[in-house]
This record gives structure tokens, sequence and C-alpha cells, in this order.
């Protein structure tokens, strides 16, 4: 069954487009929230259309132990060994892959720092990453209550800001609001069970 989208950004000067699943959405505000106060971030997995112009994100992963994580940095190193994503590849024959990377700037902007765009563009051009084109998703803002969400598609030399889609309706910082409600909520639950 093919998961419902909760946002959709369209890169006009490229003619290409990112989905973004809900369940994919969810697990990223439950990481984000609960990391909180820190940055916290991890690996984008799903698959491209045939015809290359649609990236579709269906899982989020959490990065792998010991990536290290700060309140205002968070590292992902490119050639690091994903297990979680390789399973997916193979459970999924293959036509689950890496789109690119998510992270947190708690309290911050939605713009990718320099650091990140290194990072990006290093992806982008590694022989160990899947992607030449890898997507960078950044959630910011007030992350427990009014996160903001933003989506860059990078290559080896520039980026570009992704424009939130009107279709399918509804609006992508009311949609991610409501799930880190409801993340504080589960927390609120199991610290008090
Ligand atoms: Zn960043």
């Amino acid at each position: 069954m093919r998961d419902r989208q909760a946002c959709v950004w369209e890169f006009r000067g490229r003619s290409c487009k990112v989905l973004l699943g809900r369940s994919a959405l969810r697990d990223i505000m439950k990481m984000a929230v609960m990391a909180l106060p820190h940055e916290t971030g991890g690996t984008l997995a799903g698959r491209y259309s045939d015809d290359s112009r649609v990236a579709e994100v269906t899982r989020a992963l959490a990065a792998p132990k010991g990536a290290p994580a700060g309140k205002t940095w968070f590292v992902r190193p490119s050639d690091d060994e994903d297990p979680a994503l390789h399973q997916l590849f193979l459970r999924s024959k293959g036509q689950i892959r890496y789109i690119g990377e998510w992270h947190t700037h708690p309290g911050g902007i939605l713009a990718p720092s320099r650091r990140d765009v290194a990072t990006l563009q290093d992806l982008a051009i590694s022989s160990e990453v899947a992607s030449d084109t890898p997507i960078l998703l950044l959630i910011g803002g007030d992350i427990a209550c009014k996160p903001g969400l933003a989506c860059f598609l990078f290559d080896g030399q520039n980026y570009s800001v992704g424009r939130p889609s009107v279709s399918p309706p509804g609006d992508v910082g009311g949609m991610a609001s409501r799930l880190a409600k409801r993340v504080r909520h589960l927390l609120g639950l199991k610290l008090v069970l």
C-alpha cells in the first residue's frame, strides 16, 4: 500500500519533486522531539520515479550509532555505514534506496549551514553514496510546538530550495505541529508510566 504524502516540494528550475510520506514525517517528528534540546538526524530512504523526476521519501532512519550530535551541530560522515538502510534495500529487493539526509535545527533557521552544504556536496560526489543528488530535509524553529520544514536538493556544486506545493492540500507546518503535539503527549504518557 502506498503511503499518503504529508508534504510535497517542487524544484521548479529542475522540474523535480520530493514527496514525503506521512509515516516518515511521523518518525522524524518523534525523533526530533525526543532529542530536544539537541540536534538529531539520519537518513532518508525511498524510491525514485522511472523518469527520475520524483523522489518519494518513504522511510526516515535514525543516524547509525556513534554519529556525533550536539546542541547546534549534527555530523554524518559521508563514508558512514548504515546497516538499517542496507536491510531496507535488501528487503525491498532494491526498491528502497538512499535518498538523502534529515536533521534538526532546534530553535534555528530553515537554511543549511555552511557545514551542511559541505557535507551534502561531499555526499553528492562520494562514490560510496547511491545518489548524486541527495536531498536535505531540515526541521527547525520551535520543534516541540511549531516546527518548520524545508527541503533542499543538492548536487556537487549547488543546491536548490524546494517550494512547498499546495497539492495535495494541507500546510506542511500544520501537519508537523499536530504530529509534534501527539509525540509530546506520547512521551508524557511514557514518562508517567
Ligand atoms: Zn544543519
